[in-house]
């Protein structure tokens, strides 16, 4: 059932729909993926076996139409998933939030019906999808990008370096930005759709990081990747168009990913003061153990109405860009906080890598950075609010 169909009293009262899928997300989430996240951590790599059952639940194609093999669902489901997933590991979290909120979501609101019916059965079968615009020398400021699409015959010919991609180990389609006239400023930015086995095109460095470390971040190599007229995605030309719209509505799936991992700290956090006895008695019993904890939990209570507001906004077909960047600025803050202070109530057992705040403080680092810092919300807040 769609928002459309659908008028909740309340931001956090679900549709029956939501909440079945909610909770079938959530019994995955602690049966099959728990067991496997330290691992996946240390071994900086997806667990294969977790990649087929994300296919096989529908959650690496929650929006794309039934027709096409997808979910059919909407994008408010897609951060409830998010959400659900990022409360036990954020590494897969993020991997199934580029794949709906960034790639499938693109391909929706800009491919042909000809790019749907070739690209959604894969997606929503067994292809994962990633979303390059990042490169050396062009973050916060990705229209400055270098990669060139130069035309050649009735295609195109694409050459450049892509950095930071996430899924970039692991998938088959990939959203590449290029300029096809630098001379045009942005308005010579293009989308294309590139397949990894295209002639050219390769993957190299992986990153070693911080946090999500199961989650791939790879650069991409494309030296002379040839591809026809119809991997264009959109016009030629508003590429810059497809990046932005798409990213405005990929950081309301960051924000999900954030609250979900600020709520999988504390969820470790009520078990552990609760059963770890000091002075003869559960340290959770002590009344400024219990105000941390309640303030905490306010705080991520905040967090889930920002981003199921800007959700549910986005899904209605309502102006949601300026609560998107909200709800994405406070997640990231929200979560950071969170995490460092369920290591404190942790006490010396949180540093450790035996229990798992740890992780989530190191995976919490990224969400302040990735799809627009948190200096770049505050400038869309502060561009809108001062216009
Ligand atoms: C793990 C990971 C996964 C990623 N996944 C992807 C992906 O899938 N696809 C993709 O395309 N990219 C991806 N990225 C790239 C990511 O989006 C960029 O790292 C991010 O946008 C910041 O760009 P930058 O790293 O170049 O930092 P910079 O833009 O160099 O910023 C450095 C600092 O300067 C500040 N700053 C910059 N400009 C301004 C300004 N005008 N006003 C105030 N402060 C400013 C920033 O806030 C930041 O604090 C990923 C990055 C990481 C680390």
């Amino acid at each position: 059932m769609s928002i459309l169909s659908f008028s909740p009293a309340a931001l956090t009262m679900l549709s029956e729909n939501e909440r079945l899928f909610q909770e079938t997300v959530r019994e995955f989430a602690t049966e099959e993926l728990a067991p496997k996240v330290t691992e996946m951590d240390r071994a900086q790599a997806m667990d294969p076996g977790i990649v087929s059952r994300l296919f096989e639940l529908g959650l690496m194609g929650i929006e794309i139409p039934e027709q096409y093999g997808g979910t059919g669902s909407d994008f408010f489901t897609s951060v409830l998933v998010v959400e659900e997933i990022s409360r036990i590991d954020p590494s897969v979290g993020v991997f199934v939030d580029v794949q709906n909120t960034l790639v499938i979501n693109a391909l929706e609101r800009w491919g042909t019906d000809a790019q749907k019916a070739e690209h959604f059965p894969r997606l929503a079968k067994d292809t994962v999808g990633a979303y390059a615009l990042s490169e050396v020398g062009s973050g916060s400021d990705a229209f400055a990008l270098q990669c060139r699409a130069r035309q050649d015959g009735d295609g195109w010919t694409i050459d450049g370096r892509k950095m930071w991609i996430t899924n970039g180990a692991e998938a088959g389609l990939y959203i590449v930005f290029a300029t096809v006239d630098p001379a045009a400023d942005y308005k010579g930015i293009t989308a294309f759709l590139v397949e990894r086995g295209n002639p050219g095109f390769a993957i190299g460095k992986k990153e070693d990081k911080l946090g999500i470390r199961a989650s791939s971040t790879c650069e991409l190599i494309l030296d002379g990747v040839r591809v026809g007229a119809d991997a264009v995605l959109g016009q030629v030309g508003q590429g810059y168009k497809v990046a932005i719209e798409t990213l405005n509505e990929g950081r309301i799936g960051i924000g999900a990913q954030m609250l979900g991992l600020a709520q999988g700290a504390l969820d470790h956090t009520i078990r552990y003061v609760q059963q770890r006895e000091q002075f003869g008695r559960a340290v959770g019993t002590f009344q400024g153990v219990q105000f941390q904890i309640a303030e905490m939990a306010t705080e991520i209570e905040a967090t889930r109405l920002l981003v199921y507001n800007a959700a549910r906004l986005k899904t209605a077909g309502e102006p949601f860009v300026v609560k998107a960047a909200m709800a994405k600025l406070f997640a990231s803050e929200t979560a950071q906080r969170v995490a460092s202070r369920c290591i404190d109530l942790h006490g010396g057992y949180g540093f450790t890598t035996e229990y798992p705040v740890e992780k989530l403080y190191r995976d919490a680092k990224i969400g302040t950075i990735y799809e627009g810092t948190s200096n770049m919300q505050k400038q869309t807040i502060a561009k809108v609010l001062m216009r």
